[in-house]
Order: structure tokens, then C-alpha cells, then sequence
């Protein structure tokens, strides 16, 4: 048999193009450092509720790039999706409708209705744009035209930036927000829809996509640790890997794919001089991670029906209550309900634990302000920072074909996956995009 394809990492990237290649005969091995399969969408118990890392939602529902690569492998039925679209804006004003669709713009009652209209021609170009046209603006940022609206209209900006991107609308590129208001538009094929596993816990989709890979006779081996990927001759020759009992051993091949962020990846596994210093250099700046600050709260009663609640305003440190036992009840154990609160922090903030206690006091604050029930249904929290939330950089200039390309000129069975690497959407969504984009190369250097 052939020497396998080696995959490094078992996160979405990883295990996506593990199962498109498996999908085609080839034989891969996918090596991950970690106990588990999942990556950074792994998922965990505790006190009987299932827990993500972090609250996880699949953007774009079944036009998402996962379930996508999942129904051309022909196992879409295998991964049971709950829809995610009770979804509400919290302003000190009361709650006010999410907007599904471009008609719903104009029910928003979050902003006066004269800046609805002004929203909508401002939003209707854009989504009836083509994804073509969007990388003309892939280097201008999103206030270009934001800029000019009045407060309200500027702070649903915000809410949606903050849904769609967790992050600011000045750090978002025009062309980025553009095709994810193409992918909403179901005038284009899109949804606005998000989905999450009816079974519980995110990382349901990567032990669909690692059962698949095994009945291929692909081979998933946890607790191994990629030290090194050998390049001789500017061809891959092999890996070194580290298992649990820190025994190095040396497995050959000639393709080897990376799937965690690449401007880690390029400063650990090469020898000094194998990549380019420059490109080095080039790739370091597109790390410009989102981190967060996320809180679980479970509950002994259920203090609102919706599945999402935005609350908008500077005033709020809460940016989203996810309700996620609203989602589907398989997280939570009978009578108990589980929520997760989120708000973006500066990286260093993940790592200051007094800055940590602050926040999860003013989020319980500010919840049980929108919720009096809260402090009394409260059974337990778990407070959880995230230095690294998604490596898709959405800053203007460094987003779509800015990103790590999926190979590096010169280097011969060389690929690169994941978050980081050339693809657009949302975190998982965009892990799973550059799958599509990068299995087609892989295969044609195996093929040759
Ligand atoms: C708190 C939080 C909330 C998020 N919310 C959402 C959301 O709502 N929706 C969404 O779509 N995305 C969300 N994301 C982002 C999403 O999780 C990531 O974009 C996506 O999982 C990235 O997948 P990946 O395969 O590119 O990388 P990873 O998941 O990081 O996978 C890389 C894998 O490589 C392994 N690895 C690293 N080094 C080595 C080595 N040397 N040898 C072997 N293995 C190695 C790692 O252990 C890991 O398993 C969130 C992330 C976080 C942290």
C-alpha cells in the first residue's frame, strides 16, 4: 500500500479533508497531540451537562461548508442538526426582533424606521453582490460605510458584527461582511439559519467525520505529537512524532497536510532555512486572534424560551446569552437548563484573573437584570477564557486569498488547512471551507 497522507491535527480542518480523501481511496493517517478528536470545537462533561468549548454554532446551517462536504461524502444524515433561529436583540428598550431575511429589516424595531430603510439600500447591493465582486473589497474596511449612520443603526452594526464575527465593526473588511450577507441571502441560495447537534456537544461533527475515516481505513492516532515534518531536497520526506511516554519516532512520507493555524505551525515543525524567513514573517501577521471570555451557567429553571439573545449597547459587557438547553435538551441533565454568556476580551485579558472575576460579575449582573429569575435558578458557573477563538482574520487585507495559501511554492507534498488557511466564513465553517478549496490540490499531487 501506499505511504499514508499525514494529517496533523484532528480539529475540522483536519478531519474534513481527512474524510474527502478518505472519501477517494487514498490513505491517510490523521495524528493529533490531544486525547480527543475535535480540536478546538472538543466538547466535555461535567456535572451531567455536556459542555463545548466555548458556545459553538454552525453559521449558514446546511448551505455551511461542513454540512456540505458531509452530504458529498453521503453522511449528512448521520449528523442530526437542531436549528438555531429564535433569536432576539436585548436593548434597554425591551427585546426586538432578529432579522432573518432582508424583509425582516424593515420590522426592526431596535432602530427608527427611517434608518431601516436607509439600512436596507445600504445592505441590498452588498446581497444581491456576487462572491466575485466582494474581493474588490476585500481591503477596505467595514465603517467605510458605516460610518455615516446614525447611533442606532451603527450599534445594530455592532450586534451583528459581534454575531457574525465576534468582534468590532472597525476590524472587519467590507469584503468579508459582503459575502456573509451573500451567504445569508436566500434570493442567492443561502440562510441566515444556524444549526447546532441535536445529540449535544459541537464536536459531534468531528467524531461523524473520524467514524467515517476509520470505516475507510484511514488510520486516527490521539496522544501524537508532530515534532518536526522532514523536507529534503524541497520534497516531504517524513514526520517526527512525540507520543505520550515522549518517544520520538520517525514515520515516512511524501504528503503531509497541517491543519492548525499556520503561523504556529511554520515556526515549530521545519528546520531553520527549510521555509523562507520572509513568508515566515508574512504569515506571523495574520496572527490576529479573537479571544473571549465565555461563562456556563446551569440552571434549575428555565428563565426564557428563545435560543439567542443579543443584548445591544455599549452599556452591556454581555455581547450574547446563548440558551442552549433551548437549542436541544440532550445537553443538559432532566430539570436543569444550561445558558453560556460571551463577551470578546484583548488577548491579554485571558490570562488576568481578577479582570476574569470582573466580568462574569457584571455579566450575572446584567443578566439577572434582563432576567430577575436568574440569581435564584442559578445552580453552578464555570467561567473559561479562549487567548485563541478563531484564526480567521478579518481584518481588511489579510482576509480570502490574503490568508496562508494552501501550499508553499517550491515545497513538494506541502499543505496547509484549517481556520488560518485560504478560505472565508466563520470559524468552523471556514476550517471546513479550505478543506473544499485544498483537497482537490492534495489530490492531484497524489495522483501524479
Ligand atoms: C470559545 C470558542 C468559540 C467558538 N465559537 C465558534 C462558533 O460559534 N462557530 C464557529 O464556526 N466557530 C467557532 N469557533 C472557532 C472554531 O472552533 C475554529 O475556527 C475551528 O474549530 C478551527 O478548526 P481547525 O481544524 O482549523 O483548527 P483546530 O480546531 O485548532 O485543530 C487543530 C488540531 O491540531 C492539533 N495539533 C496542534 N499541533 C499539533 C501537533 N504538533 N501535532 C499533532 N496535533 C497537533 C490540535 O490539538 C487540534 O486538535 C470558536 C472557538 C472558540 C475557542
Amino acid at each position: 500500500m501506499s505511504l499514508p497522507t499525514i494529517i496533523i491535527g484532528a480539529g475540522v480542518g483536519g478531519l474534513t479533508t481527512g474524510a474527502l480523501l478518505a472519501h477517494d481511496g487514498h490513505n491517510v493517517m490523521i495524528l493529533e497531540k490531544s486525547t480527543k478528536l475535535g480540536g478546538r470545537t472538543a466538547s466535555m462533561k461535567f456535572k451531567n451537562h455536556i459542555l463545548d468549548n466555548g458556545f459553538h454554532i454552525m453559521p449558514f446551517y446546511k448551505k455551511s461548508a461542513i454540512f456540505t462536504i458531509l452530504k458529498n461524502l453521503g453522511i449528512e444524515s448521520r449528523l442530526k442538526l437542531a436549528k438555531v433561529d429564535d433569536i432576539a436583540f436585548y436593548a434597554t428598550t425591551g427585546f426586538h426582533i432578529y432579522p432573518k431575511g432582508m424583509i425582516d429589516l424593515l420590522k426592526l424595531s431596535l432602530i427608527p424606521f427611517k434608518s431601516r430603510v436607509r439600512l436596507l439600500k445600504l445592505l441590498l447591493p452588498l446581497a444581491f453582490s456576487s462572491i466575485e465582486k466582494t474581493e474588490l473589497w476585500d481591503e477596505i474596511p467595514l465603517t467605510k460605510i458605516t460610518n455615516d449612520l446614525d447611533a442606532d443603526t451603527n450599534a445594530f452594526f455592532e450586534a451583528v458584527c459581534m454575531l457574525a464575527f465576534a468582534d468590532t465593526a472597525d476590524h472587519i473588511s467590507l469584503g468579508e461582511f459582503a459575502r456573509t450577507i451573500i451567504r445569508a441571502n436566500p434570493f442567492k441560495g443561502g440562510t441566515s439559519e444556524f444549526a447546532y447537534p441535536d445529540g449535544g456537544g459541537y464536536d459531534s461533527i468531528c467524531h461523524v467525520l473520524g467514524d467515517f475515516i476509520l470505516e475507510k481505513g484511514g488510520d486516527i492516532q490521539t496522544k501524537q505529537s508532530v515534532k518536526k515534518v522532514i523536507i529534503e531536497n524541497s520534497k516531504v520526506t517524513g514526520v517526527i512524532v512525540c507520543d505520550s511516554s515522549n518517544s520520538e519516532k520517525f514515520i515516512p512520507t511524501n504528503s503531509v497536510v497541517i491543519s492548525y493555524p499556520a503561523y504556529t505551525a511554520l515556526n515549530q515543525l521545519f528546520e531553520e532555512n527549510v521555509i523562507d524567513r520572509k513568508f515566515v514573517q508574512k504569515i506571523d501577521k495574520l496572527n490576529k486572534t479573537t479571544s473571549v471570555v465565555e461563562v456556563h451557567f446551569a440552571l434549575n429553571s428555565q428563565i426564557d424560551t428563545r435560543q439567542v439573545v443579543f443584548p445591544v449597547g455599549d452599556d452591556y459587557v454581555t455581547k450574547g446569552i446563548f440558551f442552549i438547553s433551548n437549542i436541544t435538551p440532550s445537553v443538559s441533565p432532566s430539570g436543569e437548563h444550561l445558558i453560556i454568556a460571551g463577551t470578546p476580551v484583548l488577548p491579554s485579558e485571558t490570562e488576568d484573573s481578577e479582570k476574569i472575576k470582573n466580568i462574569v460579575s457584571k455579566m450575572k449582573q446584567e443578566i439577572s437584570s434582563i432576567y430577575p429569575k436568574f440569581n435564584s435558578a442559578l445552580l453552578w458557573e464555570r467561567p473559561m477564557a479562549w487567548k485563541l477563538v478563531e484564526s480567521v482574520v478579518k481584518e481588511p487585507g489579510k482576509v480570502w486569498k490574503s490568508k496562508m495559501p494552501h501550499q508553499i511554492p517550491g515545497i513538494e507534498g506541502l499543505f496547509f488547512v484549517g481556520d488560518s488557511t485560504i478560505s472565508y466564513g466563520i470559524g468552523t465553517d471556514s476550517a471546513a471551507h479550505s478543506s473544499i478549496l485544498c483537497a482537490p490540490k492534495i489530490e492531484s499531487f497524489l495522483n501524479c
